[in-house]
């Protein structure tokens, strides 16, 4: 029997501060914390520090939030885009030129543009992009490209799922091909990128990938006589949603990059490689939270707890079945000796943020707080059944709290409807 009590899970605000905080700002709402996000950069770079000019490219998707971008970007971190709306992010939050990255695939022409009018890195996801790229816009300065190593990597991931059949990236044969046309072409400026993993959380894999890229540009040094000056590691450091498993440790993966670094790179004259990481959920996935207030309560077949928030907030378990803790404010000590599922009100019977959860007894009033919604949360909203995404909140360093996303309104819902607003009766 497995304890009837929740193992806790922190949050920034006493109760007292956040029914305060309610008071100004109605739930729901993801509410983010300035001082954890700073640290998980913290420890991010500490263990990249003996790497030369180490770079994080923040993966914008996951939070995109100027502000959010804009107090990475204080502490060092560039952006990686994917998208013409995040390269005006990065832009808005003064982040520009080669601190940017552009990571997107199926890429648009005027979001090319948008990249190179901003002076971004553009790595490109397809050896046909390179054509498509001189004829829509121009050939950059520096380019990179997206490799795929197959089945290389014999434990695929659900999410990006196993990369030999993943869209991403170029065969390896294609890659040394890219670089071929770009050197004939006359660029002389090159990175080399991959992107394998999501919510990985052993250090053996984010290992292997860097012996894989590093064996990689190696090789294609010795062929193409190519001198990247970085090697981007991709994103996909995990988190630990539940409360019993453990965080990545960041440490073994510095100290084992570093040694494959001086083993692979350094011999072969490519002790200079910049290294660099486009980590989103690492940096700012603890450190959100998405509040709600309970709205209804219902038994029929099993017991449910209706909130006032739903998918369209986090639409991760419904998405992935991904596992978010949740706590009941007040009540955090109370033995869990109720199931619930925990529903938001879409007319979709997935809409639920958890299924047959042990928690506290819950009452119509009570707050709910969803933990670990600070990545791929907010951001991944949509307006199915003409529901409406929520604001976002930031715990600022100095503990005070800002409103930096109001809530959607009937209006902003009704903006792109081309119908006679009289006729729509919004009284805003
Ligand atoms: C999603 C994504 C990231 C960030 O992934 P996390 O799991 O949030 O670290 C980085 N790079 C690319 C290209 C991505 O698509």
């Amino acid at each position: 029997m497995t304890n009837i009590f929740q193992t806790p899970k922190n949050f920034p605000l006493t109760a007292d501060a956040l029914r305060e905080v309610i008071k100004r700002f109605p739930t729901p709402f993801h509410i983010y914390d300035e001082k954890i996000i700073r640290e998980n950069f913290r420890r991010l770079r500490e263990a990249f520090s003996w790497a030369p000019d180490f770079r994080e490219h923040f993966a914008v998707k996951a939070t995109p939030n100027p502000y959010i971008v804009e107090v990475l970007a204080r502490d060092g971190a560039g952006t990686d885009c994917s998208s013409i709306a995040e390269l005006f992010i990065s832009q808005a939050a003064d982040v520009v030129g080669e601190k940017i990255m552009l990571t997107s695939n199926d890429t648009p022409a005027e979001e090319f543009r948008k990249a190179l009018e901003l002076g971004a890195i553009i790595n490109l996801d397809d050896i046909t992009h390179i054509a498509y790229l001189e004829q829509n816009a121009r050939l950059p300065e520096i380019i990179s490209f997206r490799y795929n190593p197959a089945d290389i990597m014999n434990d695929g991931n659900d999410i990006i799922g196993r990369p030999a059949e993943a869209k991403y990236g170029l065969t390896r044969e294609q890659i040394f091909a890219a670089y071929k046309i770009c050197l004939d072409k006359g660029i002389k400026r090159f990175g080399l990128h991959t992107m394998i993993a999501s919510n990985e959380r052993k250090a053996s894999t984010f290992i292997y990938t860097a012996r894989i890229m590093f064996e990689l540009a190696a090789k294609i040094k010795s062929e193409l006589g190519i001198k990247f000056e970085f090697v981007n590691l991709g994103g996909g450091l995990g988190i630990p949603y539940r409360p019993d498993e453990l965080p990545v440790d960041l440490k073994t993966i510095g100290d084992g990059v570093k040694e494959l670094f001086h083993e692979i790179l350094v011999p072969v004259g490519l002790g200079d490689v910049r290294l660099a990481m486009e980590s989103g959920r690492a940096i700012t996935g603890s450190a959100g939270w998405l509040v709600s207030t309970v709205l209804h309560k219902k038994n029929t077949y099993k017991q449910y707890v209706g909130l006032d928030s739903c998918m369209s907030d986090l639409m991760r378990p419904a998405l992935y079945d991904a596992y978010h803790h949740i706590t009941i404010l007040g009540k955090e000590d109370e033995p869990c000796d109720e199931v619930y599922d925990v529903t938001g009100s879409l007319c979709e019977n997935n809409d639920k943020f958890a299924i047959d959860r042990r928690l506290p007894h819950i009452d119509v009033g009570d707050i709910v707080i969803i933990h670990d919604t600070g990545a791929h949360g907010h951001a991944m909203g949509f307006n199915y059944n003409g529901k409406l995404r929520s604001a976002e909140l930031l715990i600022r360093e100095s503990g005070k709290i800002e409103m930096i996303r109001r809530a959607e309104t009937l209006n902003d819902y009704f903006a792109t409807l081309n119908f006679p607003n009289a006729r729509l009766k919004l009284n805003h």
